[in-house]
């Protein structure tokens, strides 16, 4: 029996009958209608072309329909696909080799998850077992994940929603707060945030706090690389009161930020160190908690309570290899950062020819752009708040063909890794004509 492919129209209708959509009131959402995807382009059934300007999630690293990718994952499907995950596979201890060879330090032993909230989830886990202690430290602007712990750890107002929440979780002020500073440069601001942090674990009590969670680079909640000193700084605080560090790198791992994992710039090697969406490239969900030697040790005398149906699951392992060999062999993670020079020429482009234009931050193909109001730099749309004008910007990207996410005052500029200096430069002309609706209501 063959079945017609459906309209844009059917798609969207009988999702919106059928499923309820993350973050939104069913009633309220106009999802986008993909039928393919090809490199850094998604068509609609009508064959309309779109420009990922933000990897989807920040997630399909090595791009869409990646053909080597695609023939491995047909190869994987005809061998092993799922056993329990007290067996021990070949593709569950290929893809363990090959994360214990690229990641930083000693990190060599990994707990396969589906997804970066489980993967966090685990790592809380694994830190109050491994320091019998029970409070964790995160930031307020942090986004670690959407089940009932992760939105305890997140900082941003998503967690508020799911409030009381678990117990034990205690956030902090970032160094780069939003509108306000913890001094004028950045050795000012690292040295003041540390003494701030120093003073929180005083007043919490050290011998409670198992593990203070951080974003490498902070991602949804603005594309904020710590200040310098800032993470070096952290790393040898938390170790003179024995609390782990935990680098999230969910969203800034797998190349991003022009380097395989964004703790490399820093030159500091987490205690536990979390990722997913890059692991695959997204093609299979697959998230990792990665842990080092001594932690591994641990586990080795003492149970890990906690285990998932689909831990190491066979099929997914071997699609992760075959993704990072994508995006290692084909040096997408150099392109990242050959590109993200080209990123940095075109926010400042931009910045100087629109009034409306704030700041432009990129590490790699991980960017952000603010929108400003006046001439005080004021933001266009308040902290968790909103701005027709930005839903206006918003409007325009999805007409004229370019992906990406507008949030508060600020949207997304983060393509797939392969993406190349013309295809960024054609998005930046669709973001340069976009920005003549905010500079209408720029108020000088
Ligand atoms: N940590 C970070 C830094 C993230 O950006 C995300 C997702 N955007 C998560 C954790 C949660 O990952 P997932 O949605 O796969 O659970």
């Amino acid at each position: 029996m063959t079945t017609e492919p459906m309209t844009s129209d059917e798609m969207i209708q009988t999702c919106l009958e059928h499923t309820m959509f993350s973050w939104t009131a069913t009633g309220k959402v106009s999802p986008l209608p993909i039928a393919r995807a090809e490199g850094v382009y998604m068509y609609t059934p009508e064959g309309k072309r779109i420009l990922d300007f933000n990897s989807q999630l920040m997630c399909v690293n090595v791009g869409h329909g990646h053909p080597k990718v695609i023939a491995a994952m047909k190869q994987a499907a005809e061998g092993l696909t799922y056993v329990f995950p007290g067996a021990a596979t070949e593709p569950r201890a290929r893809l363990a080799k090959r994360l214990a060879e690229l990641c930083p330090g000693d990190i060599d032993t990994f707990f396969f998850t589906l997804s970066g909230a489980e993967s966090n989830e685990n790592a809380i886990k694994a830190a109050r077992l491994f320091t019998g202690r029970f409070k964790i430290l995160s930031s307020y602007r942090s986004y670690h994940g959407a089940t009932n712990a992760c939105m305890q750890l997140t900082g941003d107002p998503r967690r508020i929603h799911n409030e009381p929440g678990s117990p034990g979780f205690v956030h902090v002020m970032p160094p780069w707060p939003y509108d306000y500073s913890f001094g004028d440069d950045e050795e000012q601001i690292t040295a003041q945030h540390l003494r701030y942090l120093e003073e929180t674990i005083m007043y919490e009590g050290p011998e409670t706090i198992a593990a203070m969670f951080v974003e490498t680079v902070t991602g949804t909640n603005g594309i904020l690389p710590p200040p310098k000193g800032w993470l070096q700084g952290l790393r040898a605080l938390l170790d003179r009161y024995g609390i782990l560090m935990v680098c999230d790198e969910v969203m800034c791992g797998w190349g991003r930020t022009g380097k395989l994992f964004a703790v490399e710039h820093y030159d500091v090697v987490p205690d536990i160190l979390t990722m997913a969406k890059g692991l695959t490239s997204s093609y299979v969900p697959l998230g990792a908690m990665g842990v080092r030697r001594k932690i591994a040790e641990h586990f080795r005398e003492h149970v890990f309570w906690g285990g998932l149906t689909y831990n190491a699951h066979a099929y997914a392992c071997a699609v992760a290899l075959a993704a990072i060999d994508v995006l290692v062999g084909e040096g997408m993670v150099e392109n990242a950062a050959k590109q993200g020079a080209v990123m940095r020429e075109e926010m400042d482009r931009l910045i100087a020819k629109h009034p409306s234009a704030r700041e432009g931050r990129c590490i790699g193909l991980f960017g952000m752009m603010d929108v400003q109001k006046n001439a005080a730099g004021e933001s266009i749309a308040p902290y968790n708040g909103t701005h027709p004008a930005m839903g206006r910007l918003a409007q325009f990207f999805r007409d004229e063909g370019l992906f990406t996410f507008v949030r508060w005052g600020s949207f997304m500029c983060n393509p797939p890794l392969c993406i190349t200096e013309e295809q960024l430069r054609e998005g930046f002309a669709i973001i340069d004509r976009g920005l003549d609706i905010t500079d209408e209501v720029y108020e000088g």
